[in-house]
């Protein structure tokens, strides 16, 4: 089979880079290559960001209704090419294809989400002192953004910042996660085929340090949307700031779920394992922290134990595979690293902690669902984020030191509790400091329609998502009018 070339999509021409090329490759079968991207340079990317200049004087004069038909145009194509794209989604990331599928529908109902948007208000009257004036606001857009994505949702990440980058009126340079290039460009010939005009949307591939780093610089970028690890962010904030331009970052977390002991524990127990392990732990709303009453603890551990034992490792395309490869080797080694550091620390091993690397798993970056227990607020596991299917359980006396434990680390993007009492669920709505806050269900899950974002050190304390995203992609003008 011949392995298809991906290029640049730069002002509505498919265009090669100048520089190399990098293979995308399979991670649950590292010798199938899913496609070759464009290593782009700087050249290539001051011609998309020109591309994406030059557009927006036209993009913005239509009405919001007139960019909305381009955007559910895009959702049809993308419907029609659903099966395609999961299946390269899997084939890249390594997601099993119910979850991929998952994805390509939630990008759909995004699509269709902010076409929708281009109808509503966009501002609004304000009573002025003049009696004879008339005081109003007016959404405006920012200009052009870049978009900067990871590779655990391909699709899903860059369809919930460039629909909302469009409609408000802006135009885009998109540079996606380098492993998952191409289902990235699979999105841009979907908004191809919807007929967007050239230089709306502008798609490189290219490394973070060039491309990237490239786009946080560039002074034709009026703001920089990243979605991807703190250390990434918090650079690509510097850079945006010194230059006064917009930026939004949503980046790690440390996710918590408390389990007090008037907890359903079947259903805890459930949830726990999805929010730990589905899509192999690397959400970044994953759940890596337990917290549970004393009284209930070794309860729940053996639910969750004998749960863990029924989940099969595999590659994402066989209908039987629950979990699917970690996404990259660097991923892989990180998290053999960090369980080696969590044994090392006095954390105590009750499931997992391997590679798996035998028959069928030879050739890919297979890892079992972990469990640790033993673990007290100072080790590694408790602080910091291990993106893959790695847990924590936690044992405390009571409520006040469930929140308090939750609530010790650099994060805060999302945590969720189990009780039947509603005055401890107000309690920990109140006091828990997360930007996703869950009450009787995963610590995962993100609703398109409602915004999402983390507190402290998860996010630039901005949001995306449902009306929330017109705050970034928009500056408000105060318009006096005189008659
Ligand atoms: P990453 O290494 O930070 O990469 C994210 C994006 O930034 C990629 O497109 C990457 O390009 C680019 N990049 C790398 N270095 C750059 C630089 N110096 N300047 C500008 N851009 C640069 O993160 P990842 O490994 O893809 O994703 C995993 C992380 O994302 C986790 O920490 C996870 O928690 C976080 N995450 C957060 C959310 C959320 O909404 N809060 C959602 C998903 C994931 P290359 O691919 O070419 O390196
Ligand atoms: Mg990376």
């Amino acid at each position: 089979m011949t392995v298809e070339t991906k290029l640049n999509f730069i002002n509505g021409e498919w265009k090669a880079s100048s520089g190399k090329t990098k293979e995308s490759i399979n991670p649950a079968n590292t010798e199938e290559v899913v496609g070759i991207l464009q290593n782009s340079t700087k050249e290539d990317l001051n011609i998309a960001i020109d591309a994406a200049k030059n557009s927006v004087k036209e993009w913005r004069k239509l009405s919001g209704i007139q960019r909305g038909e381009y955007l559910s145009k895009t959702a049809e194509v993308l419907e029609q090419r659903k099966e395609e794209i999961a299946t390269t989604i899997t084939k890249e990331m390594g997601k099993t294809l119910g979850e991929a599928k998952g994805e390509v529908g939630r990008a759909i109902a995004i699509l269709k989400y902010y076409s929708n948007e281009g109808t509503q208000k966009v501002g609004e009257v304000i009573p002025s002192s003049d009696a004879d004036a008339m005081l109003l606001t007016s959404r405006t857009p920012i200009g052009t953004v870049g978009i900067i994505t990871p590779w655990n949702f391909p699709l899903a990440i860059p369809v919930w910042k460039i629909a909302p980058a469009l409609i408000y009126g802006n135009t885009v340079v998109f540079k996606p996660a380098t492993e998952t290039g191409v289902t990235a460009a699979l999105l841009v010939e979907c908004f191809e085929e919807a007929r967007l005009p050239a230089g709306v949307i502008n798609f490189i591939t290219g490394s973070g340090s060039v491309i990237g780093q490239g786009i946080a610089e560039n002074s034709g970028i009026n703001g920089v949307s990243f979605t991807g690890s703190n250390n990434v962010g918090m650079k690509i904030a510097e850079v945006v700031s010194s230059r006064n331009a917009k930026y939004q970052l949503e980046m790690g977390g440390n996710n918590p779920v408390i389990v007090l002991e008037d907890a359903d524990l079947d259903l805890a127990a459930e949830q726990i394992i999805n929010g730990a392990f589905l899509m192999t732990g690397q959400k970044c709303t994953a759940t890596s922290r337990v917290i549970i009453e004393n009284k209930v603890y070794d309860k729940l551990k053996e639910k969750l134990l004998n749960k863990v034992d029924n989940i099969k490792v595999g590659n994402g395309l066989n209908s039987d595979t629950w979990m699917g490869p970690l996404n990259n080797e660097i991923e892989l080694n990180s998290v053999i690293t960090n369980v080696k550091k969590v044994i090392k620390e006095g954390g105590k091993l009750l499931c997992g902690g391997n590679p798996i690397s035998n028959g069928d798993y030879e050739k890919g970056f297979f890892f079992e669902p972990t469990i640790f227990e033993n673990i007290s607020e100072d080790m590694t596991i408790a602080k910091e984020e291990i993106f893959g299917p790695v847990v924590a359980l936690m044992k405390v006396n009571s409520y006040e030191e469930a929140v308090d434990l939750a609530n010790n680390t650099k994060y805060g993007l999302s945590a969720s509790v189990f009780t039947k009492d509603i005055t401890k669920m107000m309690t920990f709505i109140d006091e828990i400091d997360v930007g996703v806050v869950r009450v009787n269900s995963e610590s995962a899950g993100v609703e398109f329609q409602a915004p999402f974002g983390g507190m402290k050190d998860s996010s630039s304390h901005s949001r995306e998502q449902g009306k929330a995203a017109i705050e970034f992609y928009t500056s408000i003008k105060t318009i006096l009018i005189k008659g």
